[in-house]
């Protein structure tokens, strides 16, 4: 069975692994990234790392058709480099990792994806997503990251970035997100602005248990919430609520949109499971129009903590095939 060699880069951890045709991870680990040193440092650790675990699998880079890279955006894809990542610093801009990663391999063909691309690919060949032909993935984590395979095709759009579907817009004036635009559906929605809202309705004075499983209004996180909602705790469940309808209202515009067959949603949320996908679910339809929201279903993520490494893995194995 072919395999190819899967990177997959984030701001603090640098995943590696060996993934065969169909998807199976043969081997992996991770390095740090220590991205404030940059991209040489980083590369070479994880390069030598990889090294190791080939040696222990009894491979060598010519048993690969492939290395495949997933990274945070925005990227010069043509040029195998970020370029501009906030999560990675500037350093990194304009350093070829695929150039790098190739040269240590046997000059194996080498591509780059945005992570949240790279993963919609994964979902739709080797997960959640396998045998529909339109795949959309959304992850709500500390942002909203979305990738759309439309047609078995993945969309990259004209250099490599698109569907940053958690910077659709939701309001004209509402807070301000980190890529500087005001009512961002990831600063209403995301696991992070949902512990936001819920520290400014608790600092705001009103009574509720969420504090006592935080400690303090500061360690707030969605964990908490999901605990005071078990208890039936009023606050928590009016957030809850209100994020449901957040998610909901994007979800609406991706299935208008996109028109898929699935959405596949990971991330850290998910793991209030059916508390959230149920009513998720209603409310999404109340935002798209119903002869599209008919032939779509929202189901969580197939691949779990393994997404980054098989994601870039598909996508090597697109680039190749
Ligand atoms: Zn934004």
């Amino acid at each position: 069975m072919r395999k190819v060699l899967a990177f997959d880069l984030g701001g603090t951890k640098f995943a590696f692994g060996v993934v065969n045709e169909d998807g199976s991870v043969l081997g992996s680990g991770r390095v740090e990234t220590f991205a404030e040193k940059g991209p040489q440092q980083a590369c070479e650790r994880v390069a030598e790392a990889t090294r190791k675990l080939l040696a222990e699998l009894r491979l060598k880079p010519a048993d690969f058709v492939a290395i495949g890279v997933a990274s945070p955006g925005p990227l010069d894809i043509a040029r195998g480099c970020v370029d501009g990542s906030p999560n990675l610093g500037s350093a990194w801009t304009g350093f070829s990792i695929t150039g790098f990663l190739s040269n240590s391999f046997g000059g194996l063909p080498a591509r780059i994806d945005n992570d949240c691309n790279a993963a919609a690919l994964g979902e739709y060949r080797f997960g959640a997503g396998k045998g529909k032909k339109n795949v959309v993935y959304i992850t709500v984590s500390t942002g909203i990251g979305g990738g759309a395979v439309i047609d078995g095709r993945l969309m990259r759009g004209a250099n490599g970035n698109a569907a940053e579907l958690g910077h659709i817009p939701l309001t004209m004036d509402g807070p301000r997100c980190g890529c500087g635009n005001p009512g961002c559906w990831e600063v209403y929605a995301s696991g992070t602005a949902i512990a936001r809202r819920t520290r400014e309705a608790l600092a705001a004075g009103r009574p509720s248990s969420i504090v006592k499983f935080a400690g303090g209004i500061d360690q707030v996180t969605t964990h908490h919430l999901f605990q005071a909602m078990a208890e039936g705790d009023a606050l928590a469940k009016e957030i809850w609520a209100e994020s449901i309808n957040y998610l909901g209202r994007g979800l609406g515009a991706v299935i208008n949109t996109f028109n898929p067959d699935v959405i596949v949603v990971g991330g850290g949320v998910t793991a209030a499971g059916d508390a959230l996908f149920v009513p998720m679910r209603k409310s999404a339809d109340q935002y798209a129009f119903p002869r599209l929201s008919a032939v779509c279903s929202i189901v969580p993520a197939g691949l779990g903590g393994n997404v980054g490494v098989v994601g870039a893995a598909a996508c090597a194995f697109e680039h190749v095939s």
